[in-house]
């Protein structure tokens, strides 16, 4: 099924992804961007990286109501890593560790 709306990570590039990131559900990269930051995830608008997540299974941390009317929303605080605390390795497994962890 083709999704008008696409998962994308924000984070800040100077900091990296492990200091903190967004999963933001937009049209596109501007977008996800423009909805998903703000002051606490990165510095700048210029510090402001935005990653595409091509994992089908970050779908499951959508707002499903706002998935299903298509509108745009950021999660701040996805499920993550019980070990590594990072929620876009991979999905988690039972005992809430990431694909990376689980070794
Ligand atoms: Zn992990």
């Amino acid at each position: 099924m083709e999704r008008t709306l696409k998962p994308y990570m924000i984070y800040s590039r100077e900091l990296g992804a492990r200091h903190g990131a967004y999963l933001v559900f937009a049209r596109n990269r501007q977008q996800a961007r423009l909805i998903g930051y703000d002051g606490d995830i990165a510095d700048t608008w210029i510090d402001c990286a935005v990653n595409r997540i091509n994992d089908n299974y970050i779908y499951k941390y959508a707002n499903q109501d706002y998935l299903k009317s298509n509108t745009p929303h950021t999660i701040k605080n996805p499920p993550s890593c019980s070990h590594c605390h990072i929620w876009s390795v991979s999905e988690l497994d039972e005992n809430g560790l990431c694909q990376d962890c689980r070794k």
